[in-house]
């Protein structure tokens, strides 16, 4: 395993670096992650794309739980993991960050869109399934209250939903393309916050590897990848990122 001053100084050199990150990388911003204990999947069964365009009983469960989690999404604001990602780009090393997360936390931290491939949406817009037409979620979510009925377009009266990729929903095209030519660019690929358990998110770490990338893993849990990485780190990234700064800060 290669020690973390060696990562610190290959990262110094590197100016082809790709991040990818999970629901691990916000949690120190109060998000919950799907899979830890008391995270969202040990509350709620999710809600397949299928099941939320059949059944309205299924979209207002889906809204429901969207109520729960809606202000600290709205409210969360970037920690030293989305700043370590940012501080990449400004030293000119980052190709990009392929990202899992639907918060917005790596573009409220400073990063250009252009550097970001978000592979599940994003919950920052509402999107109507007919006619595209994207609504603002705090303007929306304010007319659910009491026993509501599941919000429509007010254009074409079209169900409306999170502008995020649920089960049973195609991946972005778009997205999953930048994101295969950025891990094929990458020198070091490093993943942050993730379990790795994702398909066909998690495939990523491998492509890079098998095209001569370092592969590093920073997660608070041992993940089915690690026997693949160069560099694993098994703790909170909070803590990774407080003595890793230090070491690239100069040299
Ligand atoms: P996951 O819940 O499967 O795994 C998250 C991993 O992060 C876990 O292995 C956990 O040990 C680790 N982790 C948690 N806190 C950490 C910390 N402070 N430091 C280091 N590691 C930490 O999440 P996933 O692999 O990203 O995939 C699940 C899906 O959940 C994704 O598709 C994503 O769309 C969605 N999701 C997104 C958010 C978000 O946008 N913030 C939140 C929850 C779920």
């Amino acid at each position: 395993m290669m020690p973390l001053d060696d990562l610190a100084s290959r990262i110094r050199r590197s100016r082809e670096i790709v991040v990818f990150t999970g629901a691990g990388i916000s949690t120190e911003s109060g998000i919950p992650d799907f899979r830890s204990p008391g995270g969202i999947w040990t509350r709620y069964q999710p809600v397949t794309f299928q099941e939320y365009v059949s059944s309205e009983a299924a979209r207002v469960q889906a809204w429901k739980r969207r109520l729960e989690s809606h202000r600290a999404y709205r409210d969360a604001k970037p920690n030293l993991g989305h700043y370590f990602v940012h501080s990449l780009d400004q030293r000119g090393s980052l190709i990009g960050v392929i990202t899992q997360n639907v918060d917005g936390l790596h573009g409220l931290a400073g990063l250009a869109d252009e550097k970001i491939v978000e592979l599940h949406g994003t919950q920052r817009k509402i999107i109507c399934l007919s006619c595209d037409r994207f609504y603002e979620p705090d303007e929306i979510m304010k007319g659910l209250r009491g026993d509501f009925e599941s919000p429509k377009c007010e254009a074409c009266g079209g169900i409306l939903k999170a502008a995020t990729v649920s089960f049973g929903q195609a991946m972005p095209q778009d997205a999953m393309r930048r994101a295969q030519a950025w891990t094929e660019q990458a020198r070091i690929f490093m993943v942050m916050g993730s379990s790795l358990q994702v398909q066909p998110a998690a495939s990523f770490p491998l492509i890079a590897k098998r095209n001569g990338a370092l592969l590093a893993i920073i997660n608070r849990e041992p993940t089915p990848l690690d026997e693949y990485a160069d560099f694993t780190y098994t703790g909170a990234i909070g803590d990774f990122c407080r003595n890793f700064n230090a070491l690239i800060a100069d040299g």
